[in-house]
């Protein structure tokens, strides 16, 4: 055989394996890097959070229960100023973001609300460009502050970490965002009512449920600009937090049983929504490790993901690292020469950056992504060691390039491998009974929907 001729049968063969291949599971991958994104990305000021932060302070209290009149200080010159705020924003938007204040009546309780009080959330709404797109991803902080006494609306209650750092993240989201173009809806939100029992959240998620909105994400920030604890001595801006519950909070008993039987316990979708944030955000923003918390929140707390679980959504929260208790929930004074309470001086500007571009590069990859994949199954007709799936493509929103398949050892905590395919189906040299997999739409850019886990299908 000549060499000539060998060259051919190789090149003959080689062509062959990559058409099989293509077929399978090594299509050509779309990009995993939006240069847009990115950009957006680096827009995130620290200055203007700065600016933000200092200026929700400078209403000395947004106690839920301080003045709703006085146009200086208090909760209502608060909200009016973030609906200026995004008023603002709003006019590079072309009229695609719309600004309300939604007002509700919380009941007097005789605890944290001692009579009848009106709440407002603060929403701006920035309209998805794709009409065929019904997803909606909200991003959320609390306006309110206490003080040690979380009945004293009087004190200064300067809230610069809980939670002016959260809503200086919605707000510079929706400053940059604003004038760009997202298939899905993007909601901005600063609550109110959370310190007295996550009232504005509550309100919020039973009117997306009431209303039908197909809510894909919430992505809640609270406490996220310290990176220095002076109890433990350690400072870290490198690491930030984000807690999921690993089950629906609204799981049905025979979605129970099946989770049982397959080990998926940690793979609710608020968990997934997790991982997402942790490899989107870890893409596009330097020297941040997301540190996946696998509880619903901190040891025994809540907040404004919380209301939006218990409605069966996908919602996580993003905390600090290292939390500061001597600056969180503390009335503004001295003891022994000691500084107490939540005052901008303690927080680390830089580090509410990157925190800010965690949530914005999770937020545009999902906005930009397809709907997620529908109906997927991993068959169980036939005992192998082979994984099949199969899946319908989405019935809304923009065509998929094709999908990722996720893979991960059954004890690793994030996805480790994953497989490009343009079909609605593969089968995969791996076997079902030694790995998790899941399935994720994408387009040519990369952008990724929400992996969804495969049920057992039988056929
Ligand atoms: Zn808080």
């Amino acid at each position: 055989m000549t060499y000539k001729t060998k060259f051919t049968r190789l090149l003959a063969l080689c062509m062959l394996a990559g058409l099989y291949l293509s077929q399978t599971v090594a299509a050509q991958a779309p990009a995993t890097h939006d240069e847009e994104i990115q950009k957006m990305v680096n827009e995130v000021s620290a200055d203007n959070l700065r600016t933000l932060v200092e200026k929700m302070v400078s209403f000395e209290t947004r106690h839920s229960l301080s003045s709703t009149t006085d146009k200086k200080r208090g909760i209502g010159a608060a909200r009016e100023w973030v609906k200026s705020e995004f008023e603002k924003y709003a006019k590079a938007s072309n009229g695609r973001m719309t600004v309300d204040m939604d007002r509700y009546t919380v009941k007097g309780d005789g605890r944290r609300i001692p009579q009848d009080v009106e709440m407002a959330n603060v929403v701006a709404t920035l309209k998805g460009t794709d009409p065929k797109d019904d997803r909606v991803i909200i991003v959320a902080g609390h306006l309110d502050s206490r003080a040690t006494d979380v009945m004293d609306a009087k004190s200064k209650a300067p809230g610069a970490n809980d939670d002016a750092s959260g809503v200086a993240i919605v707000m510079e989201m929706a400053r940059v965002m604003a004038s760009r173009q997202f298939p899905a809806t993007l909601v901005f939100v600063a609550f109110q009512g959370e310190e007295q029992g996550l009232y504005g959240s509550r309100h919020m998620a039973e009117r997306v449920k009431k209303e039908g909105w197909n809510l894909v994400a919430v992505l809640n920030n609270d406490i996220v600009g310290n990176s220095y604890s002076a109890e433990m001595g350690i400072h870290d801006n490198t690491r930030v937090r984000v807690f999921s519950e690993a089950t629906p909070s609204n799981e049905t008993e025979e979605q129970a049983r099946l989770r049982r039987t397959l080990g998926s316990e940690n793979d609710g979708p608020s968990r997934n929504l997790a991982r997402y944030m942790k490899m989107t955000g870890e893409t596009y923003v330097d020297q941040i490790e997301v540190v996946l918390g696998y509880r619903p929140d901190r040891f025994l707390r809540g907040g404004d993901h919380t209301p939006f679980n218990q409605q069966g959504y996908a919602a996580v929260r993003m905390s600090e690292m290292n939390e500061d208790f001597d600056h969180q929930h503390q009335d503004v004074r001295k003891e022994n020469g000691k500084q107490y309470g939540d005052l901008t001086e303690f927080m680390d500007f830089e580090y509410l950056r990157k925190n800010t571009a965690v949530n914005l590069a999770t937020m545009a990859n999902l906005g930009r992504a397809p709907h997620a994949p529908e109906k997927v199954g991993v068959l169980t007709a036939n005992l192998t060691n082979k994984t099949d799936l199969k899946w319908d493509a989405p019935a809304k929103g923009k065509k998929p390039a094709g999908y990722y398949i996720l893979m991960r050892e059954t004890s690793s905590q994030t996805w480790d491998k994953k497989f490009f395919v343009k079909d609605t189906k593969v089968t995969l040299p791996y076997s079902k009974d030694n790995y998790f997999f899941a399935v994720q739409a994408a387009d040519e850019l990369g952008h990724t929907s929400l992996p969804v886990l495969p049920v057992p299908v039988r056929q």
